[in-house]
């Protein structure tokens, strides 16, 4: 089981960005108050699913000070504790990764750091409106290796309108000399009410074409399994096996507890997820009131989330639980399987199905393809 928790403040608003956060600390101390709060209430959300991981994402959670993340990780060992050697993730924004910040995190027990790199490339920065310099990033990452953290992740964004290949050449080139250990690679997505989905309004710029993100996909993954990096997810790349704990549960189908506005939870039968707005979220659990919408997963929904999620990594999906706990649904799609493979988008591997890389870029219809509608 994880826990993950989401911190929704940033120092200003990338442009690319989708997810839920806001540039103004105004709620920054009935949050706090509000997310113990909330801890305290769902305490019981998992039934006796032990927590095996810790996550705290946003937002920009290391914009919070250590006293602040101290009183959120105290109720948080309170509620739901960790072993010692539990993995302890927190998202770090490249300004933040400076010596004293980095011991107060350690000290605090964390001992895994996914940083939003996203490129290296100062005009790549300013154009997405990122609030670091690609020297902040690199002295940052070998400041938190000397600082002690060994599990260090980097996020790096693909699919640039104007980027080029050889930006992105150079941009591999740093991470080869860089101590990390994981890269999660996401292509650019035009997130609905982003500044860039209003500049393509605008005519200001226009996405690139497919076959440029399929040429820049290609050209990152072959270069980092040139580094020893392994492709286990469809953007995630990990050296020595050192995958994100956390995230490969989501994968496998764990149950998660998420806490926080706009974290989604999930108890195996059901998802909920929190309302997206600090102000709401804050003041309603001054009242002890949790705002939340649900979703009771049906069979349908089960059977869909298992082929999405399974076949979003490179151990694939379990031919024989589709026979059998799915058979309903997979028997009526079965058959496609052998096109995927003569295509090169699908191989067997023992009783499992995976996806190539090839078909980790056409995932999207393969999922279709293959779900039920109920
Ligand atoms: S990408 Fe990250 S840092 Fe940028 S606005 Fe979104 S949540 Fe904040």
């Amino acid at each position: 089981m994880g826990v993950y928790v989401h911190i929704p403040f940033c120092r200003s608003k990338c442009y690319y960005c989708g997810f839920y956060s806001v540039a103004s600390i105004v709620f920054k101390q009935a949050f706090i108050r509000a997310l113990c709060r909330e801890i305290e209430l769902r305490k019981d959300y998992l039934g006796t699913y032990k927590p095996e991981t810790l996550y705290l994402g946003g937002g920009t959670p290391s914009y919070l000070t250590p006293d602040e993340l101290q009183i959120i990780l105290q109720k948080l060992e309170e509620i739901h504790p960790l072993s010692l050697s539990a993995e302890r993730t927190i998202e770090m924004n490249p300004e933040d990764l400076v010596p004293a910040k980095l011991n107060e995190l350690r000290r605090l027990g964390f001992n895994r750091l996914s940083i939003g790199v996203q490129t290296f490339n100062e005009k790549g920065l300013k154009k997405m409106n990122r609030t670091h310099t690609a020297r902040q990033a690199i002295d940052g990452i070998f400041c938190a290796a000397e600082s002690g953290f060994e599990n260090i992740g980097i996020d790096f964004i693909i699919g640039m309108p104007g980027n080029t290949l050889e930006n992105i050449k150079a941009d591999l080139k740093q991470i080869q000399y860089l101590p990390v250990s994981h890269v999660s690679v996401y292509i650019l997505s035009i997130e609905e009410g982003s500044v860039f989905a209003r500049q393509i309004e605008k005519g200001i710029f226009a996405p690139p074409p497919e076959e440029k993100v399929t040429e820049e996909y290609f050209f990152v993954a072959d270069a980092l399994r040139e580094m020893g990096f392994e492709h286990y997810e469809i953007s995630n790349f990990a050296r020595a096996g050192k995958y994100s704990v956390h995230n490969s549960n989501y994968w496998s189908k764990k149950p998660y507890i998420g806490l926080g506005p706009s974290a989604h939870s999930f108890n195996l039968h059901s998802r909920q997820w929190n309302v997206a707005n600090v102000k709401t979220y804050s003041e309603s659990l001054d009242k002890d009131i949790l705002k939340f919408d649900f979703e009771e997963l049906t069979e349908v929904d089960q059977y869909n989330e298992y082929i999405m999620t399974g076949l979003r990594t490179m151990w694939g999906i379990n031919l024989d639980i589709l026979r059998s706990t799915y058979k309903k649904y997979w028997s009526s799609v079965e058959s496609r399987i052998a096109a995927y493979i003569q295509q090169g988008w699908a191989k067997r591997d023992g009783n499992h199905l995976v996806l190539t890389e090839r078909g980790w870029l056409v995932s999207d219809y393969i999922f279709c393809d293959l779900f039920v509608i109920s």
